[in-house]
């Protein structure tokens, strides 16, 4: 019998666009052919615990960890990662090590940062993709379509400056149009 390889199905998007809500309909299928699966999150996104929860109501156990090394598959057919921008360029050696050893492997993550620059390790998971779904969000300012993700301060869009992840500040996120975006501060072209 041939080896048989993993496939990585990469589910991307902005802010509030859904991204744990279609894992779950993923995963769901499945528990048709009940194939063994584990959700990893990382400790920073300390929303809902030990459940990765989505918009719609549906939520799903989840392991929390808080580096790539804690992830092995736990014996597992399917492996899912959510909010992966969180875990850093050492993810992808071990998603890699995950469709070497033949599991089915679903990401999560934002693919842009609150500068809207790629973010983190998920461009590269994005090209290692054998399935991509790029999420999209309704803006919060003009309800025109979202694909990008405010940082807001005290009220305030957060300035270039601001550091990529805050834990546990006063910041909060929206989704924006392009157009609604504002990264007070940026450099070079289209700087404000
Ligand atoms: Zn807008």
């Amino acid at each position: 019998m041939a080896r048989s390889v993993g496939r990585l199905h990469v589910i991307a998007g902005c802010m509030s666009s859904g991204k744990t809500g279609e894992l779950i309909r993923l995963l769901s299928r499945h528990s048709v052919t009940g194939d063994t699966m584990v959700i990893y999150k990382h400790s920073v996104d300390s929303r809902d615990g030990c459940k990765a929860r989505s918009r719609l109501g549906t939520e799903m156990e989840a392991l929390v960890v808080s580096s790539p090394a804690e992830i092995d598959g736990s014996g597992c057919r399917v492996v899912a990662i959510e909010e992966a921008q969180f875990f850093g360029g050492e993810l992808a050696p071990v998603v890699q090590q995950l469709l070497a050893d033949g599991k089915l492997v679903y990401v999560t993550g934002l693919n842009q940062d609150f500068r809207g620059e790629p973010f983190g390790v998920m461009p590269t998971l994005m090209a290692l993709a054998d399935e991509l779904t790029l999420l999209t969000a309704i803006c919060q300012k003009c309800h025109g379509v979202a694909t990008r993700t405010q940082r807001v301060i005290d009220g305030k869009p957060a300035p270039w400056s601001s550091p990529l992840i805050l834990v546990g500040g006063a910041d909060y996120y929206e989704a924006r149009c392009p157009d609604c975006h504002e990264v007070p501060g940026r450099p070079g072209p289209g700087g404000a």
